[in-house]
């Protein structure tokens, strides 16, 4: 058994509820309500767990967090034990005040999600009148508080045509980085893919504007560039390696792999506070499953790759060809490839299919 070293971070999902309805979600279809969500103190427990098992790094999530009005609390319960806090927000729901309170109560960093270069954009997949407006003043109300300041651009078919757009208006944010990031199917985005795939010449196009910025904004502004795995030739090394980076938490307390790892069937997981992050991070069935690279078979097993990207993602081999313990079919050597490839060119030619827009219920009809 791969014996793990310290976890670098946790993504801490504090609730589901968001006011936002994105397709591209990748929370689970059965969102958990507010009355199954952990309490301050168990999260000011698992603050203090996590820096005693050596987390560097906690990513404040949801859902929308700042949804939650013991956020601040929260935070400084992870500042206070020298843990980075970055916060991941749409950005509608907290004021000025509310902004600086976070600031003062310990807040490290933060990463707004913005929908669409273009205001509509924004209203047709965040389902959020007045959402682009209020996003670009929140921004604003960030830098002001003297936060850096991340935006996060998930792209599909709808907004690919936006990239140089998106490239300005994080200038124009005065943001320190732009993550451009084609959306990954899991959870909602699973179910609205058909909806959401680009043509292959549109991500190449994406490919070729975000390279030139980068080129031209070096040192101005930090580009990242989540790649489209249904039209990659390798996976991406997902969570940096399965049980081997990240620990996420569900809002109801239960501890993951990885975010969509719930939708490997087979897997039994563990939560706090009935059990420790310590005693879940070495001993979980669930995490050990696919730590490191004895688990492999065909062609991870023999493969040069398997420490750099570690066969891909595990969610991503289930959802494709319904079963988790295949090589990722991003990667070119998976027998699944071309068939994941002729999805992506398939489905991206279809005329779009109507949202089924994130909320509860509306996913199980
Ligand atoms: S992706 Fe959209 S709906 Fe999902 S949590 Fe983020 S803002 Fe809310
Ligand atoms: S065969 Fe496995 S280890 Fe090799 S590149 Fe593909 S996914 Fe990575």
């Amino acid at each position: 058994m791969t014996i793990p070293g310290p976890p670098i971070g946790l993504l801490a999902e504090l609730t589901h509820r968001c006011p936002l309805q994105c397709p591209y979600c990748s929370n689970p279809k059965a969102l958990l309500k507010a009355n199954t969500e952990l309490s301050t103190e168990t999260w000011l427990e698992i603050a203090d767990q996590a820096a005693d098992l050596g987390a560097l790094q906690v990513h404040l999530s949801g859902g929308e967090p700042t949804l939650r009005t013991d956020l601040a609390e929260i935070i400084a319960g992870f500042a206070r034990r020298g843990v980075y806090t970055n916060l991941i927000t749409a950005g509608v729901s907290l004021d000025r005040d509310g902004v600086a309170r976070l600031a003062t109560a310990g807040l490290d960093h933060v990463q707004l999600s913005i929908q669409g270069a273009r205001a509509e954009t924004t209203e047709l997949i965040g389902r959020f009148k007045g959402g682009h407006e209020r996003k670009c003043t929140f921004a604003g109300w960030v830098r002001e508080a003297g936060l850096p300041l991340t935006i996060n651009a998930p792209i599909h078919r709808h907004n690919i045509g936006e990239v140089a757009e998106f490239i300005d208006l994080a200038l124009a944010l005065d943001a320190d980085r732009l993550e451009i990031a084609n959306v990954q199917y899991y959870g909602w985005a699973y179910l609205n893919r058909g909806a959401l795939m680009p043509e292959r010449d549109a991500v190449a196009r994406q490919v070729d504007i975000v390279e030139a910025a980068r080129e031209r904004l070096a040192g101005v502004l930090t580009i990242d560039f989540v790649t489209p795995d249904y039209y990659a030739d390798y996976p991406k090394p997902c969570m940096g390696g399965w049980g081997a980076d990240v620990i996420t938490i569900s809002p109801d307390g239960t501890v993951l792999p990885c975010h969509a790892a719930m939708t490997i069937p087979d897997l039994e997981f563990e939560r706090v506070p009935q059990k420790t992050l310590a005693e879940i991070w070495t001993g979980s069935s669930a995490f050990n499953r696919f730590r490191g690279t004895e688990w492999m078979a065909e062609p991870c097993r023999s493969c040069p790759r398997k420490e750099l990207d570690f066969g891909g993602c595990r969610c991503q081999a289930m959802a494709v060809t319904g079963d988790a313990a295949n090589t990722d079919p991003a990667c070119i050597l998976s027998p699944h490839h071309d068939m994941m490839a002729e999805i992506a060119e398939a489905e991206s030619r279809t005329t779009a299919p109507d949202f089924i827009y994130r909320r509860i219920g509306a996913g199980t009809a």
